[in-house]
Protein backbone atom coordinates (compact mmCIF):
# COMPACT_ATOMS: atom_id res chain seq x y z
CA UNK A 1 0.00 0.00 0.00
CA UNK A 2 1.37 3.52 -1.11
CA UNK A 3 -1.36 5.72 0.00
CA UNK A 4 0.15 7.96 2.78
CA UNK A 5 -1.45 7.56 6.44
CA UNK A 6 -2.47 11.62 5.92
CA UNK A 7 -3.88 10.89 2.30
CA UNK A 8 -6.11 7.96 4.05
CA UNK A 9 -6.82 9.84 7.08
CA UNK A 10 -8.29 12.41 4.59
CA UNK A 11 -9.98 10.12 2.01
CA UNK A 12 -11.90 8.71 5.40
CA UNK A 13 -13.43 11.89 6.77
CA UNK A 14 -14.42 12.71 3.51
CA UNK A 15 -16.49 9.11 2.79
CA UNK A 16 -20.25 10.61 3.74
CA UNK A 17 -19.78 13.64 1.09
CA UNK A 18 -18.02 11.09 -1.33
CA UNK A 19 -20.30 8.11 -1.01
CA UNK A 20 -23.49 10.75 -1.23
CA UNK A 21 -22.09 12.38 -4.17
CA UNK A 22 -21.47 9.05 -5.58
CA UNK A 23 -25.14 8.02 -4.98
CA UNK A 24 -26.75 10.93 -6.86
CA UNK A 25 -24.73 10.09 -10.03
CA UNK A 26 -26.73 7.25 -10.82
CA UNK A 27 -29.85 9.97 -10.85
CA UNK A 28 -28.06 12.11 -13.47
CA UNK A 29 -29.28 13.31 -16.64
CA UNK A 30 -32.74 13.04 -15.53
CA UNK A 31 -34.76 16.05 -17.08
CA UNK A 32 -35.96 19.15 -14.95
CA UNK A 33 -33.91 17.91 -11.83
CA UNK A 34 -33.92 20.73 -9.13
CA UNK A 35 -30.33 20.85 -7.48
CA UNK A 36 -30.63 22.06 -3.95
CA UNK A 37 -27.45 20.10 -2.66
CA UNK A 38 -24.38 23.12 -2.60
CA UNK A 39 -24.39 27.05 -2.33
CA UNK A 40 -23.74 27.07 -6.13
CA UNK A 41 -24.99 29.12 -8.45
CA UNK A 42 -27.84 28.75 -10.77
CA UNK A 43 -28.10 32.33 -12.21
CA UNK A 44 -25.82 34.17 -14.37
CA UNK A 45 -22.94 35.35 -12.24
CA UNK A 46 -22.76 38.89 -10.78
CA UNK A 47 -22.35 41.66 -13.48
CA UNK A 48 -19.86 43.40 -10.51
CA UNK A 49 -17.83 40.71 -10.21
CA UNK A 50 -17.62 40.42 -14.17
CA UNK A 51 -16.80 43.68 -14.86
CA UNK A 52 -13.92 43.78 -12.11
CA UNK A 53 -12.67 40.44 -13.92
CA UNK A 54 -12.70 42.30 -17.39
CA UNK A 55 -11.12 45.45 -15.89
CA UNK A 56 -8.27 43.14 -14.46
CA UNK A 57 -7.23 41.16 -16.88
CA UNK A 58 -5.72 42.90 -19.95
CA UNK A 59 -2.25 43.53 -18.93
CA UNK A 60 -0.96 46.96 -18.39
CA UNK A 61 2.66 45.97 -17.11
CA UNK A 62 5.17 43.45 -18.29
CA UNK A 63 5.39 42.02 -14.61
CA UNK A 64 1.04 41.54 -14.62
CA UNK A 65 1.06 37.80 -14.67
CA UNK A 66 4.19 37.22 -12.30
CA UNK A 67 4.76 35.29 -9.70
CA UNK A 68 2.07 37.15 -6.55
CA UNK A 69 2.36 36.74 -3.16
CA UNK A 70 -0.50 38.83 -1.30
CA UNK A 71 -0.23 42.33 -3.07
CA UNK A 72 -0.56 45.27 -1.20
CA UNK A 73 -3.59 46.87 -2.62
CA UNK A 74 -5.60 43.60 -1.59
CA UNK A 75 -4.02 43.60 1.70
CA UNK A 76 -4.87 47.47 2.55
CA UNK A 77 -8.34 47.18 1.09
CA UNK A 78 -9.20 43.74 3.06
CA UNK A 79 -7.85 45.91 6.45
CA UNK A 80 -9.57 48.83 5.96
CA UNK A 81 -12.96 46.69 5.50
CA UNK A 82 -12.38 44.52 8.80
CA UNK A 83 -11.37 47.73 10.75
CA UNK A 84 -14.96 48.93 9.50
CA UNK A 85 -16.94 46.06 9.75
CA UNK A 86 -15.28 44.36 12.74
CA UNK A 87 -14.06 47.81 14.57
CA UNK A 88 -10.46 46.30 14.83
CA UNK A 89 -7.65 48.16 14.00
CA UNK A 90 -6.50 45.15 11.32
CA UNK A 91 -2.77 45.71 9.82
CA UNK A 92 -2.25 45.08 5.98
CA UNK A 93 0.65 43.10 7.10
CA UNK A 94 -1.42 41.00 8.89
CA UNK A 95 -3.05 40.02 5.84
CA UNK A 96 -2.75 36.76 3.83
CA UNK A 97 -4.74 36.61 0.56
CA UNK A 98 -5.71 33.01 -0.39
CA UNK A 99 -7.59 30.70 -2.16
CA UNK A 100 -10.75 31.38 -0.68
CA UNK A 101 -11.38 30.17 2.59
CA UNK A 102 -9.98 26.81 2.13
CA UNK A 103 -6.65 28.07 1.20
CA UNK A 104 -6.69 30.14 4.57
CA UNK A 105 -8.26 27.73 7.43
CA UNK A 106 -5.36 25.49 5.68
CA UNK A 107 -2.82 27.82 6.76
CA UNK A 108 -4.46 28.29 10.34
CA UNK A 109 -4.04 24.71 10.70
CA UNK A 110 -0.34 24.33 9.84
CA UNK A 111 0.20 27.83 11.74
CA UNK A 112 -0.70 27.25 15.01
CA UNK A 113 -1.14 23.11 15.24
CA UNK A 114 1.53 20.45 15.20
CA UNK A 115 0.84 16.70 13.96
CA UNK A 116 -1.05 15.11 17.06
CA UNK A 117 -2.41 18.26 18.18
CA UNK A 118 -6.66 18.68 18.40
CA UNK A 119 -8.63 20.98 17.11
CA UNK A 120 -12.26 21.69 18.38
CA UNK A 121 -14.64 21.90 15.49
CA UNK A 122 -18.37 22.79 15.70
CA UNK A 123 -21.31 20.01 15.34
CA UNK A 124 -22.89 19.67 13.15
CA UNK A 125 -20.57 21.72 11.12
CA UNK A 126 -19.00 22.42 8.04
CA UNK A 127 -16.62 19.32 6.49
CA UNK A 128 -13.44 20.51 8.88
CA UNK A 129 -11.95 17.32 9.70
CA UNK A 130 -10.52 16.21 6.22
CA UNK A 131 -8.40 18.86 6.11
CA UNK A 132 -7.73 18.56 9.57
CA UNK A 133 -6.81 14.97 9.07
CA UNK A 134 -4.42 15.82 5.61
CA UNK A 135 -2.80 18.47 8.30
CA UNK A 136 -2.33 15.26 10.64
CA UNK A 137 -4.33 16.99 13.06
CA UNK A 138 -6.57 15.46 14.83
CA UNK A 139 -10.52 16.76 14.76
CA UNK A 140 -12.92 16.71 18.00
CA UNK A 141 -16.45 17.45 17.63
CA UNK A 142 -18.61 19.46 19.64
CA UNK A 143 -22.01 19.69 19.57
CA UNK A 144 -23.84 22.56 19.59
CA UNK A 145 -27.13 23.62 21.96
CA UNK A 146 -29.51 20.75 21.03
CA UNK A 147 -32.42 22.36 19.07
CA UNK A 148 -31.39 25.36 18.85
CA UNK A 149 -27.82 25.17 16.96
CA UNK A 150 -26.09 28.35 19.54
CA UNK A 151 -22.86 27.88 20.40
CA UNK A 152 -23.01 25.73 22.98
CA UNK A 153 -19.76 26.73 25.66
CA UNK A 154 -20.05 24.03 28.20
CA UNK A 155 -19.46 21.93 25.22
CA UNK A 156 -16.97 23.30 24.19
CA UNK A 157 -15.27 23.27 27.70
CA UNK A 158 -15.75 19.30 28.06
CA UNK A 159 -14.43 19.04 24.57
CA UNK A 160 -10.91 20.46 25.15
CA UNK A 161 -7.69 18.09 26.72
CA UNK A 162 -4.08 19.15 27.04
CA UNK A 163 -3.77 18.74 23.16
CA UNK A 164 -6.46 21.26 22.27
CA UNK A 165 -4.49 23.69 20.26
CA UNK A 166 -7.46 25.58 18.38
CA UNK A 167 -11.40 26.11 18.85
CA UNK A 168 -13.12 26.35 16.05
CA UNK A 169 -16.26 29.48 15.22
CA UNK A 170 -18.30 29.97 12.56
CA UNK A 171 -20.99 32.45 12.39
CA UNK A 172 -22.96 33.05 10.46
CA UNK A 173 -23.08 29.15 10.95
CA UNK A 174 -23.16 26.55 7.85
CA UNK A 175 -25.27 24.39 8.11
CA UNK A 176 -27.72 25.46 10.51
CA UNK A 177 -27.83 29.43 9.35
CA UNK A 178 -27.37 30.94 13.30
CA UNK A 179 -25.50 33.69 14.50
CA UNK A 180 -24.07 33.85 17.33
CA UNK A 181 -24.14 36.66 19.95
CA UNK A 182 -21.42 38.85 22.39
CA UNK A 183 -22.71 37.38 25.31
CA UNK A 184 -22.01 33.46 24.40
CA UNK A 185 -18.67 34.30 22.41
CA UNK A 186 -17.67 36.27 25.52
CA UNK A 187 -17.98 32.86 27.69
CA UNK A 188 -16.24 31.19 25.30
CA UNK A 189 -13.60 34.10 25.38
CA UNK A 190 -13.42 33.04 29.37
CA UNK A 191 -13.37 29.31 28.89
CA UNK A 192 -9.99 29.72 26.70
CA UNK A 193 -8.52 31.97 28.74
CA UNK A 194 -8.63 29.53 31.47
CA UNK A 195 -8.02 26.36 29.87
CA UNK A 196 -4.95 28.01 28.20
CA UNK A 197 -3.50 29.35 31.68
CA UNK A 198 -4.70 25.59 33.11
CA UNK A 199 -2.58 23.79 30.13
CA UNK A 200 0.18 26.61 30.08
CA UNK A 201 -0.19 26.37 25.69
CA UNK A 202 -2.21 29.01 24.11
CA UNK A 203 -5.22 28.16 22.67
CA UNK A 204 -6.00 30.04 19.57
CA UNK A 205 -9.33 30.47 17.76
CA UNK A 206 -10.26 30.23 14.58
CA UNK A 207 -13.12 32.24 13.07
CA UNK A 208 -14.40 31.23 10.43
CA UNK A 209 -16.51 34.37 8.75
CA UNK A 210 -17.34 33.37 4.64
CA UNK A 211 -21.09 34.19 5.45
CA UNK A 212 -20.41 37.25 7.40
CA UNK A 213 -22.15 39.84 5.31
CA UNK A 214 -25.04 37.27 4.53
CA UNK A 215 -27.62 37.98 7.10
CA UNK A 216 -30.80 38.77 7.64
CA UNK A 217 -33.69 40.68 9.17
CA UNK A 218 -30.51 43.34 10.11
CA UNK A 219 -29.36 41.10 12.57
CA UNK A 220 -26.23 42.28 14.13
CA UNK A 221 -22.50 40.63 13.91
CA UNK A 222 -19.86 40.16 16.68
CA UNK A 223 -16.59 38.72 15.37
CA UNK A 224 -15.00 36.60 18.22
CA UNK A 225 -12.05 38.53 17.44
CA UNK A 226 -13.58 41.21 19.23
CA UNK A 227 -13.75 39.09 22.32
CA UNK A 228 -10.58 36.57 22.46
CA UNK A 229 -7.20 38.40 21.22
CA UNK A 230 -5.80 35.34 19.98
CA UNK A 231 -7.91 34.95 17.00
CA UNK A 232 -7.44 34.48 13.11
CA UNK A 233 -10.08 35.25 11.20
CA UNK A 234 -10.69 33.93 7.90
CA UNK A 235 -12.73 34.79 5.24
CA UNK A 236 -14.15 33.83 1.51
CA UNK A 237 -15.48 36.24 -1.38
CA UNK A 238 -17.01 33.23 -2.99
CA UNK A 239 -20.29 33.48 -0.96
CA UNK A 240 -20.57 37.07 -1.67
CA UNK A 241 -19.93 36.83 -4.98
CA UNK A 242 -21.46 33.50 -5.38
CA UNK A 243 -18.37 32.19 -7.40
CA UNK A 244 -16.36 29.43 -5.48
CA UNK A 245 -14.91 28.86 -8.46
CA UNK A 246 -12.91 31.92 -8.79
CA UNK A 247 -11.27 31.31 -5.35
CA UNK A 248 -10.34 34.20 -3.53
CA UNK A 249 -10.35 34.93 0.57
CA UNK A 250 -8.08 35.75 3.51
CA UNK A 251 -6.62 34.48 6.36
CA UNK A 252 -6.43 37.73 8.90
CA UNK A 253 -4.52 38.19 12.46
CA UNK A 254 -6.15 39.68 15.01
CA UNK A 255 -4.77 43.40 15.91
CA UNK A 256 -5.45 42.21 19.85
CA UNK A 257 -2.59 39.42 19.75
CA UNK A 258 0.07 40.36 21.56
CA UNK A 259 2.69 42.34 18.60
CA UNK A 260 5.86 39.45 19.34
CA UNK A 261 3.49 36.99 18.74
CA UNK A 262 1.99 38.44 16.02
CA UNK A 263 4.84 39.37 14.44
CA UNK A 264 6.10 35.50 14.30
CA UNK A 265 3.04 34.19 13.23
CA UNK A 266 3.20 37.21 10.06
CA UNK A 267 6.85 35.98 9.32
CA UNK A 268 5.84 32.64 8.56
CA UNK A 269 2.84 32.99 6.53
CA UNK A 270 4.44 33.53 3.10
CA UNK A 271 6.45 30.84 3.81
CA UNK A 272 3.97 28.64 4.77
CA UNK A 273 1.89 29.52 1.99
CA UNK A 274 4.53 28.65 -0.43
CA UNK A 275 4.74 25.51 1.32
CA UNK A 276 1.36 24.58 0.58
CA UNK A 277 2.21 24.76 -3.06
CA UNK A 278 2.00 28.54 -3.73
CA UNK A 279 -1.24 29.12 -2.05
CA UNK A 280 -1.60 32.70 -3.11
CA UNK A 281 -5.06 33.62 -5.14
CA UNK A 282 -4.63 34.69 -8.79
CA UNK A 283 -3.15 38.31 -10.02
CA UNK A 284 -6.32 38.85 -11.86
CA UNK A 285 -8.29 37.93 -8.59
CA UNK A 286 -6.04 40.02 -6.20
CA UNK A 287 -6.14 43.31 -8.76
CA UNK A 288 -9.82 43.14 -8.53
CA UNK A 289 -10.42 42.61 -4.37
CA UNK A 290 -10.70 47.04 -4.05
CA UNK A 291 -14.13 46.54 -6.78
CA UNK A 292 -15.25 43.18 -5.08
CA UNK A 293 -15.46 44.69 -1.85
CA UNK A 294 -18.40 46.21 -3.09
CA UNK A 295 -20.07 43.58 -4.79
CA UNK A 296 -22.69 41.43 -3.23
CA UNK A 297 -25.24 39.04 -3.75
CA UNK A 298 -28.87 40.03 -3.46
CA UNK A 299 -28.99 39.53 0.10
CA UNK A 300 -32.81 41.09 0.54
CA UNK A 301 -33.51 38.09 -2.22
CA UNK A 302 -32.32 35.13 -0.07
CA UNK A 303 -34.39 36.34 2.69
CA UNK A 304 -37.40 36.21 0.03
CA UNK A 305 -36.31 33.01 -0.64
CA UNK A 306 -35.68 31.72 3.07
CA UNK A 307 -39.15 33.48 3.91
CA UNK A 308 -40.95 31.10 1.01
CA UNK A 309 -39.37 28.24 2.25
CA UNK A 310 -39.49 28.68 5.87
CA UNK A 311 -43.43 29.10 5.25
CA UNK A 312 -44.02 26.55 2.96
CA UNK A 313 -41.66 23.77 5.42
CA UNK A 314 -43.30 24.48 8.29
CA UNK A 315 -46.71 24.50 7.32
CA UNK A 316 -45.91 20.63 5.62
CA UNK A 317 -44.83 19.87 9.46
CA UNK A 318 -41.16 20.65 8.47
CA UNK A 319 -39.06 20.72 12.04
CA UNK A 320 -36.47 24.18 10.47
CA UNK A 321 -34.18 26.34 12.46
CA UNK A 322 -34.65 29.76 10.63
CA UNK A 323 -31.87 30.74 9.61
CA UNK A 324 -30.19 34.58 10.61
CA UNK A 325 -27.83 34.48 7.99
CA UNK A 326 -26.04 31.86 5.33
CA UNK A 327 -27.54 30.93 1.71
CA UNK A 328 -29.06 27.40 3.78
CA UNK A 329 -31.98 26.11 5.47
CA UNK A 330 -31.63 23.23 8.18
CA UNK A 331 -34.15 20.79 8.74
CA UNK A 332 -34.83 17.45 10.26
CA UNK A 333 -35.40 14.97 8.32
CA UNK A 334 -38.67 13.31 8.20
CA UNK A 335 -38.44 9.90 9.13
CA UNK A 336 -34.94 10.55 11.13
CA UNK A 337 -32.94 9.25 8.04
CA UNK A 338 -31.63 11.83 5.95
CA UNK A 339 -29.93 9.37 3.39
CA UNK A 340 -33.24 7.98 3.21
CA UNK A 341 -34.73 11.04 3.13
CA UNK A 342 -32.44 12.06 0.37
CA UNK A 343 -32.60 9.58 -1.74
CA UNK A 344 -36.58 9.66 -2.03
CA UNK A 345 -36.19 13.33 -2.63
CA UNK A 346 -33.42 12.21 -5.79
CA UNK A 347 -36.09 9.78 -6.60
CA UNK A 348 -38.96 12.50 -7.44
CA UNK A 349 -35.65 14.44 -9.14
CA UNK A 350 -34.79 16.99 -5.71
CA UNK A 351 -31.57 16.88 -4.35
CA UNK A 352 -30.81 17.78 -0.69
CA UNK A 353 -27.67 17.16 1.38
CA UNK A 354 -28.05 14.47 3.65
CA UNK A 355 -26.95 15.47 7.25
CA UNK A 356 -24.38 12.72 7.25
CA UNK A 357 -21.67 15.21 5.38
CA UNK A 358 -22.13 17.66 8.80
CA UNK A 359 -22.37 14.76 11.34
CA UNK A 360 -26.49 14.55 11.87
CA UNK A 361 -27.60 12.06 9.92
CA UNK A 362 -31.26 12.97 11.37
CA UNK A 363 -31.28 15.97 9.14
CA UNK A 364 -31.13 17.60 6.29
CA UNK A 365 -29.68 21.10 4.27
CA UNK A 366 -31.48 23.22 2.03
CA UNK A 367 -29.33 25.45 -0.51
CA UNK A 368 -31.09 28.82 -0.93
CA UNK A 369 -29.37 30.11 -4.11
CA UNK A 370 -31.54 28.12 -6.20
CA UNK A 371 -33.55 30.35 -8.39
CA UNK A 372 -37.46 31.08 -6.93
CA UNK A 373 -38.48 28.76 -9.79
CA UNK A 374 -36.41 25.87 -8.71
CA UNK A 375 -37.72 26.36 -4.95
CA UNK A 376 -40.99 25.77 -6.25
CA UNK A 377 -40.76 23.04 -8.04
CA UNK A 378 -39.02 21.46 -5.15
CA UNK A 379 -41.79 22.38 -2.99
CA UNK A 380 -44.56 19.31 -4.32
CA UNK A 381 -42.06 16.64 -3.46
CA UNK A 382 -40.90 17.87 -0.28
CA UNK A 383 -44.63 18.48 0.91
CA UNK A 384 -45.04 14.96 -0.56
CA UNK A 385 -41.91 13.06 1.73
CA UNK A 386 -43.31 15.50 4.75
CA UNK A 387 -44.18 12.73 6.97
N1 LIG B 1 -16.16 27.51 5.75
C1 LIG B 1 -17.47 27.27 5.65
C2 LIG B 1 -18.30 27.29 6.88
C3 LIG B 1 -18.05 27.00 4.41
O1 LIG B 1 -19.37 26.77 4.34
C4 LIG B 1 -17.24 26.99 3.25
C5 LIG B 1 -17.80 26.65 1.94
O2 LIG B 1 -18.85 26.07 1.80
C6 LIG B 1 -15.88 27.27 3.41
C7 LIG B 1 -15.37 27.52 4.66
C8 LIG B 1 -14.96 27.28 2.21
O3 LIG B 1 -15.25 28.37 1.39
P1 LIG B 1 -14.54 28.53 -0.04
O4 LIG B 1 -14.92 27.35 -0.86
O5 LIG B 1 -15.12 29.78 -0.59
O6 LIG B 1 -13.08 28.59 0.20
Amino acid sequence: MSLSRRARAAQEAIEPVTSFFLSLRALDGQPGVVDLTFGDPHEMPLPGLVDALRANVEPRTEDWFAYKTSLAPARETVAAGLAAELGLPFGPEDIAMTQGAFGAIAVAFRLVADAGDEVVIPEPGWFYAPMLRAADVVPVRAPLAAGSFDLDVEAVARAITPRTRVVVVNSPANPTGRVYGRDRLDELATVLEAASARTGRRIWLLSDEPYRRIRFDGIGFTSPAACYPWTLVDYSYGKILLAPGQRLGYLALSPRIPVAERAELRAALVPLQMGLGWGFPDAVMQYSVPALEKVSIDVPELARRRDLMVGALGAAGYDLTVPEGTFYLWSVAPGGDAVAFAGALAERGVYVLPGTVFDRPGHFRISLTATGDMLERALPALRELAG
